[in-house]
């Protein structure tokens, strides 16, 4: 225990390190930066690079480095040594205020949707001290936003900080009105729960589907999936449990709290939760994570794959991005208290979430899609693409009830009206139906369960942040405008379950008469990725971003770029893997095995037995008429691509051909190779199976 503590946050310059080194005023001043989101003078970021060089050099550190989250969904780096050289030969190590604050990156090949000219490709850095400097590989990290020469975000961190920052106002104006004056500040948090698959190297290697693309283009079903449920929180294998403990020892030192582990539903899917903090160190921290289960897990022997669906046929991946409200005085604003005065805040707060949410269902929708994620959602092991809010029954019933205007009774004696009576304490609803919800409340947060493993968490959150932040900003002019507050909340709750009602759900998300129900009240059902993107161009979506200057109505465009560039690329890199997979690996095998039968076939018919021949003829006959319509449908792919390829006029078509074209002829082509799969002799197989790679740790 005592190691844990010692090593927990041993590589992070944070609040702890910085009290003890800097010089009391600079303290003082950077906390006020930090706690209160003023502008940092180049004074105090003096004299801040100087502790951390030498903070950062006494643990070893060489270089330091800009780091940075741009809209590749990856994290981007380069690296500068501290290193000067002087006159007389020699060097010195320094690292200026300059250096820490900001950084110039040439970001010509960064995704700019646009936005960047190519004669102006120089994209700035700049610190963002709310989130520590941290030591990695003897490199100082500075978490950085990524910008523009002329300012526009080209990044997923100024968009979050952005809106983290209008929430907070909104969120303490509505709190001032409920008398808790001394609120200063408002913050998201933030614990995303992350699922990935492990496998071995050796077996990954061999494999250009899972190098290229993250996932298998080809593979028949395993005799065995999961439909045992023996490897659910079954005992984790020794292998594992080493990566596991080496996992959590580096995320420890990067101070990550990663606190729960444990096998998933699929063979070789594993989970890890971290205990939530403020929403961009939360996303910062699952980039890290994301990053340090790869690379530990190389050390290992193992890959991990954080693709959304690395498999047909088992589980895919996600993330949970569980999500709440908290003040600078200690509330979780999404905790429905124990005095009525609190139940009353409460139940604002939470309208406020329902709002938004059926109000910007496309949004959210858009943050949770990913070309990866188009297999899952919808597909019976993640939430549908509809969005829906399972409040449970107990606390459904009760927004009814003050919705109709009748007495709010409670499941024990006594009657209530909100700001008035006690609230009933909700018991936290642990049924299989809110696991099949897109977002959950559970019992103190929204569980936001729709989101990609591999995607960063950024988006969801500042989609969610901003159009919270404009839904309470709309319920403080009410109340700031009222005469009598509890009226007023009462007419607020009725007039989001009359408007809004309609996207609580809290039945089976999975179910066939969902789908039915969710038409029938009006609530979007985007089925892919490609269809969700256009909602960046809605102008009620604009209009929510630019007014809480989130992003500009160019800075949406981009995105809407960006995110169909971003499609088209996944699914032209798919389609070439598989020609090459197929042509070059698939079909010689097949084309072999077909002759190996042949040749069984002559030489027993030449030793002048007369021996039955058939079952060797039958599976001639099988394999040469499969191999005639793989080839047939490598041809077809071939056609779809290059007609995609060359449908450059518009991205939005492009995408969609890319979607209806290519994607769908690319499952054409699987499904005969898998069923050549099932019959070609083993040996001859060019790549490892599902059941060599899904059940050999
Ligand atoms: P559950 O069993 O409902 O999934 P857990 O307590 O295991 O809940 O929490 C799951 C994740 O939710 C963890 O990452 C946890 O840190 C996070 N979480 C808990 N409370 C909050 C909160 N107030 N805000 C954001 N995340 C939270
Ligand atoms: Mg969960």
């Amino acid at each position: 225990m005592s190691h844990i503590s010692e090593i927990f946050g041993s590589s992070v310059f944070n609040d702890s390190v910085m009290r003890e080194r800097l010089p009391k005023a600079t303290y003082k001043a950077l906390r006020k930066t930090i706690d209160e989101g003023l502008p940092l003078t180049l004074e105090i970021s003096e004299v801040v690079s100087s502790c951390m060089k030498d903070w950062a050099i006494e643990k070893g550190a060489t270089h330091f480095t800009h780091w940075f989250q741009p809209m590749t969904g990856i994290t981007a780096e380069k690296h500068d040594s501290f290193i000067n050289p002087t006159e007389d030969g020699k060097v010195i190590l320094e690292f200026s205020g300059k250096e820490l604050s900001k950084g110039e990156a040439d970001g010509s090949s960064f995704p700019s949707g646009g936005l960047r000219a190519t004669f102006e490709a120089r994209g700035y850095t700049a610190w963002d001290c709310t989130s520590p400097a941290f030591i990695k590989n003897n490199t100082l990290y500075i978490p950085t936003v990524f910008c523009s020469y002329t300012g526009e975000t080209l990044d997923k961190k100024t968009p979050l900080l952005r809106s983290m920052e209008c929430l907070s106002k909104s969120a303490i104006r509505v709190l001032h009105l409920f008398g808790n004056e001394k609120v200063t500040k408002v913050t998201p948090t933030v614990g995303p729960e992350q699922e990935y698959f492990l496998i071995d190297k050796k077996i990954y290697d061999r494999r250009k589907d899972l190098i290229f693309t993250g996932r298998t283009l080809f593979g028949a079903k395993a005799p065995k999936g999961q439909e045992m449920e023996d490897h659910y929180y079954g005992s984790i294998k020794q292998r594992v449990s080493a990566f596991m403990k080496d996992l959590d020892e580096e995320l420890w030192k990067l101070g990550i709290s990663a606190k729960t582990e444990h096998n998933e539903v699929a063979p070789a899917q594993h989970e890890l939760a971290p205990i939530f903090t403020t929403a961009n160190i939360a996303t910062d921290h699952n980039q890290l994570t994301m990053e340090l289960l790869k690379s530990v897990a190389l050390k290992h022997g193992l890959v991990c794959l954080l693709h959304e669906k690395p498999f047909a046929g088992v589980n895919g991946s996600g993330k949970h991005n569980n999500w709440s409200l908290s003040t600078n005085d200690g509330q979780n604003l999404l905790d429905p208290g124990k005095t009525p005065h609190e139940n009353a805040q409460f139940l604002i707060f939470l309208c406020s979430v329902i709002k938004a949410v059926d109000e910007y269902a496309d949004l959210l929708r858009l943050a949770a899609g990913n070309p990866g994620n188009d297999h899952r959602l919808g597909a019976n092991e993640a939430p549908p693409a509809i969005i829906s809010v399972f409040l449970g029954d107990e606390l459904t019933k009760i927004l009814d009830q003050i919705a109709s205007g009748g007495d709010i009774s409670t499941n024990k004696a006594g009657k209530l009206t909100v700001g008035v009576s006690t609230l009933p304490a909700f018991p936290r609803d642990t049924t299989d139906r809110n696991r099949t919800s897109p977002l959950a409340f559970t019992g103190n947060k929204f569980e936001f369960r729709m989101v990609g493993s591999s995607a960063s968490i950024a988006s969801s959150n500042f989609f969610l942040n901003t159009t919270v932040a404009e839904v309470l900003e709309n319920f403080a002019d009410r109340l700031e405008k009222a005469s009598d507050i509890n009226a007023e909340v009462s007419s607020i709750i009725k007039d989001v379950v009359k408007h809004n009602g309609r996207v609580i759900f809290n039945g089976n998300g999975y179910s066939e008469e969902w789908v039915a129900e969710a038409e029938k009240r009006g609530l979007p059902n985007i089925k892919s990725y490609v269809e969700s993107i256009k909602c960046l161009l809605e102008e009620k979506n604009i209009s929510v971003m630019e007014k809480h200057k989130v992003f500009s109505r160019v800075e949406m465009h981009s995105r809407y770029e960006i995110s169909l560039e971003k499609y088209i690329k996944t699914i032209n890199i798919e389609a070439l893997t598989m020609l090459e997979m197929s042509r070059r690996q698939i079909l010689p095998a097949v084309i072999s095995f077909g002759a190996q039968l042949a040749n069984s076939i002559n030489q027993i018919k030449s030793c002048g037995v007369d021996a039955d021949i058939s079952a060797n003829a039958e599976l001639l006959k099988e394999v040469t008429s499969l191999t005639t319509q793989l080839s047939k449908e490598i041809t077809l792919l071939d056609k779809k691509v290059s007609e995609a390829q060359e449908a450059t006029h518009d991205s939005y078509a492009q995408a969609m051909l890319y979607r209806t074209g290519v994607f769908a002829q690319m499952g054409s082509l699987r499904a005969v190779a898998d069923k050549l799969e099932c019959i070609v002799d083993s040996k001859l197989w060019p790549f490892p199976t599902y059941a060599d790679i899904l059940f050999n740790i």
